[in-house]
């Protein structure tokens, strides 16, 4: 049994906790039951016009540290988010619905993120070119581009707000931050812990609430020169119209489509594990997840097999409960889709292996649960290869001919991560090197690291995230020239 107190949690602007002006709220609903996890205020305009009043005022000051104080408040936020690991995942897992297991390693990952940031806002440097003329000198410094506006998605409500947000702090800009509705309170938790640390007044910001206002007002708004967007391709491509009258800098990680392609000489066992490890992840609601599997035509029987068997066992339930390995979707128009894509699939002459079907079993009719399923025989007309599932849908390829189905994976508008499985060191480098995907894991499907510059391709979406490049993200480049 769970049980839970519904909490209201407020804004952060200027230093302070708030309301929206009208006093409305959204609220926010647990996809595993249905039941109210809590409210936050729905703003608009006005709140978020303030709160980038509160970012600007802030920015000389914060900027004007040195990159060791700036950093030594991310690392106290990183030793926070520990302290308060079980209480940030028992409510990420509450408003998200995935695994308390799942959540508490995503914790660990947001407190990661900072930490490296705050280590990282040391390592900001410049260059020094030879001049043209004798008495020139050429020197090229970084600069933070000033208040960042940051919106995140509901699919890692703590990572996603710790990966952007530490990046463009450590660089020295001011942010606002504009979560999903669906998951706002994680993020109220990440800023009541930022607090915590006495990171100056206004530095960053949290506003909730309607996101089509929100949006115009940060692209309205001069002061704000920069958004770092993750979330659907859709909107991505409406804040890059809508940004181009500002000429706002913008980094966007959207939607993609991940193959995963398991060639004749791979290691099956290996194969699989890594297929049910990233494909079933947070019920399969992972922009970098693997979409379609590939599988030489020589291993089908072996690999579908060992998918099906362990997809079988898989454990779907709510997420506060031990040993549950799979939690719900995040709502209706999640299963919708899933359920539109698999039944495309099936009348086009794919085959269930296990699952297909939403589970309204008891105690999981009151959320949004769909069975881990494995399709075979699907092909290149199906929807299901073509579209992000965004579900626990596995569908596989048989293919025959290497070349042919390198090109066939390319052949998507998206490019964000691309998997495969070979021992050939010949094949994994120019496999690796012609797949045109923002990321490439062999042997293997570990990609979001701090260290590492995640992001994509095509419509996948521009900049970086993670690293030193997505440090560069918040940072201006600007040259001087100076004759003696
Ligand atoms: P979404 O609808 O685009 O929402 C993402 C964020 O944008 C939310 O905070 C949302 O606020 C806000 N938003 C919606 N409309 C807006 C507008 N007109 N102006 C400004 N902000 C607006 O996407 P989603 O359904 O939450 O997320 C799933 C998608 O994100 C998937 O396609 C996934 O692949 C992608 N994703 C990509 C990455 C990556 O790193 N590449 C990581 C995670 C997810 P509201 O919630 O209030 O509507």
């Amino acid at each position: 049994m769970q049980t839970w107190t519904a909490t209201h949690q407020r804004m952060w602007i200027g230093g302070q906790w708030v309301d929206s002006v009208t006093g409305e709220t959204v609220t926010v609903i647990n996809p595993a039951n249905g039941e109210v996890v809590g409210d936050v205020p729905k703003a608009g305009r006005k709140e978020t016009a303030q709160a980038v009043d509160a970012a600007h005022q802030a920015f000389p000051a914060w900027s004007g540290l040195t990159a060791a104080e700036r950093g030594a408040y991310l690392k106290k936020w990183a030793e926070e988010i520990r302290r308060n690991r079980e209480s940030l995942a028992r409510l990420l897992t509450m408003e998200q619905g995935k695994p308390l297991s799942e959540a508490l390693e995503e914790v660990d990952a947001a407190a990661d993120f900072s930490e490296w940031y705050g280590e990282e806002a040391k390592r900001v440097a410049g260059e020094a070119l030879p001049g043209s003329k004798r008495d020139q000198r050429i020197l090229v410094i970084r600069q933070p581009l000033g208040v960042a506006a940051l919106i995140t998605p509901w699919n890692y409500p703590a990572t996603m707000v710790t990966r952007k947000m530490a990046a463009a702090l450590a660089a020295g800009c001011t942010v606002v931050l504009k979560p999903a509705s669906q998951t706002p309170l994680t993020a109220a938790f990440l800023m009541q812990l930022l607090e915590k640390t006495g990171l100056p007044t206004g530095v960053a910001n949290l506003v909730t609430g309607n996101a089509s206002e929100i949006g115009q007002a940060l692209l309205d708004d001069p002061k704000v020169r920069k958004i770092s967007f993750t979330g659907s391709t859709e909107v991505g491509k409406q804040l890059i119209e809508a940004s181009a009258r500002q000429v706002k800098r913008l980094s966007l990680e959207l939607g993609g489509n991940a193959p995963l392609i398991v060639f004749s000489d791979a290691d099956v066992d290996r194969a699989v594990a890594a297929a049910v490890g990233n494909k079933f992840e947070n019920c399969g609601q992972m922009c970098n997840g693997i979409n379609v599997i590939y599988v030489h035509e020589h291993l089908l029987d072996d690999f579908l097999q060992k998918l099906v068997e362990r997809v079988g066992q898989l454990r779907v339930g709510f997420g506060w409960e031990p040993g549950t390995e799979i939690g719900p979707v995040i709502d209706e128009s999640g299963i919708r889709k899933i359920d539109e894509l698999v039944r495309d699939a099936v009348e086009k002459g794919a085959e269930i292996l296990t699952g297909g079907r939403r589970l309204l079993e008891g105690p999981l009719a009151r959320g949004t649960f769909y069975a881990p399923t494995v399709l075979a025989g699907v092909s290149f007309d199906m929807r299901i290869t073509q579209e992000e599932i965004f579900g626990p849908v596995a569908p596989v390829v048989s293919f025959s001919d290497e070349e042919e189905i390198v090109k066939r994976v390319n052949d998507t508008p998206y490019g964000l991560a691309a998997y495969f499985f070979t021992k050939d060191i010949r094949r994994a480098f120019t496999v690796a090197e012609g797949l045109e995907f923002g990321m490439v894991a062999v042997n293997g499907t570990s990609l979001s690291v701090p260290q590492a510059p995640f992001g994509g391709i095509k419509e996948s979406g521009q900049g970086r995230e993670g690293g030193r490049y997505g440090m560069e993200e918040f940072l201006n480049i600007k040259y001087l020239s100076i004759n003696l």
